[in-house]
């Protein structure tokens, strides 16, 4: 999301509890002994060890080495040319990655030298627009340093280096032009407020610069000139050029965008390289990946769950394994709704969020699968739910800042409430509900949930507490591996009611959902092992074995007989929701 709204937005995103209210606590630590394991293991344990790591992905370094290594050569190419003068910038945001980089081709074919730049910007650890949380929490940073360190060796490998910068874009990229003359600075486009306004601050640094007319590259004319910023559109699966209707007229109906673009639009090729896009300009300090002290936070490591390996060399390593090494992609559409272990979901969308991964690439993968192994339902739905990506990124451009806005896209009003004591027992994972409070505690103690698990908990500070939901929204823009924020307001907002889509309105029953997604209490007592000690079916229904409950639930309370039945209609007119997601 956004650092510097206009004025206008400011108007909007009311501040309306004073930050301090909302201090950031410090994540629940578990100081249980664990073993670690690899995400290799045969399958999904049924009973797993409360103390159980996984390795996302589970392979060790050498292995991960290898796969990149051959992918790289595979996508690599031998025709490519390059024609330009000069020296160009690539200007690394969310798109932390080689492969698929079209920012980092048209770098490379304009000039005689690229200097790629990553640039720490204060403002990504300063704090959320409204309740003042921290805007990049510890495990995220941590998993960005993993993306910079392992970028930064992968573009060695090609000949390069990647200059890693403290401060503004707009005050070091111009800087960096001037230096060296740069004649353009590349960089991918983003949708949201605060991105677009650093991209406008960038184009405004960049027209102070003045460049001699040796300096521009073969199209330059002989006169002075400013180098410029040019936005290569490159982070979802389908182009946004390549659309079949306008931004304006997206349908405010998934299946709708859905079917139009299946029907009418083809996914573009990754872009292939050559092997060496060097020579990188001579400097003497390219800088260093910064450790998390460096960035003002403390290091907190996932104790327990999933820890996520951060970088593009992980993120083709994690396709490997969950495609071809586990075959794990067939049943993906039978297995997507779980809630532990590291396999009943891609584990993608971290990769995807920082940019180390081409969702363009996992298309082609998916294509390569179907035609060397099988197609099924499962391999299809992978692409399915990147569409729902793609989509949310493409509203973002639609609605603008009103996917922040308290009554969203359908400037639906409501009465919402803030209470703090409500909202804390949300987010610490003391509402007296196990499956909500597992959740909370697996996304403080690893960046992660499931897709389940979202839906969920969304739901339930939403319908069940009425806390308003950007207070939700903004506490997982702090947590969150994959935090994205077309996909994440985007989904608060579908969650919240307040969405694009009318008919989006659904509550997700606490019984129910425990019932269906949990029904042995594995994955509340993983996370919550003091419930280990109760039967299997008492452990998402403890009664007074558990924390007192913060509020009833809207539809039917947990400590009666958990078979009743919860298929009764909201008087909000919010569907009750028991079955798969969309
Ligand atoms: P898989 O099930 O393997 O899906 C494959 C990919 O499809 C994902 O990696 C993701 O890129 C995409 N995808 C799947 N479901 C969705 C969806 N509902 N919306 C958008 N893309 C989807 N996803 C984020 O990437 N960033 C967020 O900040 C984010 N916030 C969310 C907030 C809420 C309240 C909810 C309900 C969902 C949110 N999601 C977000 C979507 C979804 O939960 C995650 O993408 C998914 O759980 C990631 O796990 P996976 O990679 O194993 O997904």
């Amino acid at each position: 999301m956004a650092i510097l709204p206009s004025s206008s937005l400011l108007s909007q995103r009311k501040l309306i509890y004073p930050s301090s209210i909302f201090a950031y606590s410090s994540h629940i630590r578990f100081r249980l002994g664990f073993q670690i394991m690899s995400s290799t293991s045969k399958s999904e344990p049924k009973s797993v060890s409360s103390s159980t790591i996984y390795q996302v992905p589970g392979l060790d370094s050498h292995e991960m080495d290898s796969i990149a290594e051959k992918t790289f050569e595979r996508y690599s190419s031998k025709t490519v040319k390059r024609n330009g003068k000069g020296i160009s910038i690539v200007w690394y945001r969310n798109d932390l990655r080689v492969l698929d980089n079209e920012a980092l081709f048209k770098a490379w074919v304009s000039s005689e030298a690229i200097l790629p730049v990553y640039c720490i910007d204060p403002r990504l650890f300063e704090t959320t627009y409204c309740f003042g949380f921290p805007k990049t929490g510890a495990l995220r940073a941590q998993f960005i340093i993993e993306c910079l360190a392992d970028l930064k060796k992968n573009l060695m490998k090609k000949g390069l280096d990647l200059l890693i910068q403290r401060g503004k874009p707009e005050d070091i990229l111009p800087s960096l032009a001037k230096a060296f003359g740069a004649h353009t600075v590349y960089a991918h486009k983003e949708t949201c407020s605060e991105e677009l306004q650093v991209e406008r601050l960038v184009t405004r640094g960049l027209r102070g610069v003045v460049l001699s007319p040796a300096q521009g590259n073969s199209t330059s004319s002989s006169s002075t000139h400013n180098p410029k910023l040019e936005l290569i559109w490159g982070s979802t699966m389908y182009h946004l050029d390549d659309l079949p209707i306008s931004i304006s007229s997206l349908p405010d109906v998934y299946t709708q965008f859905r079917k139009s673009v299946e029907a009418k639009c083809a996914i573009r090729g990754c872009i292939r390289l050559p092997k060496s896009l060097g020579p990188a300009p001579s400097i003497d300090d390219w800088g260093h990946v910064p450790s998390i002290e460096q960035l003002g936070l403390q290091s907190e490591k996932a104790t327990k769950g999933m820890r996520f390996l951060g970088g593009e060399t992980a993120a083709l390593s994690r396709v490997s394994e969950y495609f071809w090494k586990k075959d794990s992609l067939k049943v993906y559409k039978e297995t997507r709704n779980g809630m532990l272990g590291p396999d009943y979901s891609t584990k993608f969308s971290p990769w995807l969020a920082s940019g180390s991964l081409s969702p363009r690439f996992i298309y082609e993968e998916v294509k390569r699968y179907e035609k060397e192994r099988l197609a099924n339902d499962s391999t299809y739905w992978v692409l399915f739910e990147l569409i729902w990506r793609d989509y949310f990124r493409f509203l973002s451009i639609k609605y603008g800042n009103s996917i922040f806005h308290l009554g969203g896209p359908r400037k639906a009003e409501r009465g919402w409430s803030q209470e703090q004591k409500l909202f804390e027992s949300w987010r610490n994972g003391c509402t007296g509900y196990p499956l909500i409070d597992a959740n909370m505690k697996e996304l403080s103690a690893t960046g992660f949930m499931s897709n389940r698990g979202r839906q969920i908990v969304c739901s339930f500070l939403v319908r069940d507490m009425g806390i308003d939901w950007r207070m939700g929204a903004e506490w997982f823009e702090t947590c969150l591996l994959d935090y994205d924020p077309c996909s994440n307001y985007g989904n608060w907002t579908y969650g919240a009611g307040v969405g694009n889509d009318p008919r989006e309105d659904r509550y997700f029953s606490i019984p129910k959902q425990a019932q269906t997604y949990d029904p042995e209490g594995e994955y509340v007592a993983y996370w919550l092992p003091e419930l280990l000690a109760l039967p299997r079916d008492k452990r998402n229904f403890p009664g007074k074995s558990y924390i007192e409950q913060v509020v009833p639930l809207k539809f039917g309370n947990t400590n009666r007989h958990h078979n009743q039945s919860v298929g009764r209609r909201s008087k909000s007119g919010g569907r009750q929701f028991q079955g798969h997601r969309r």
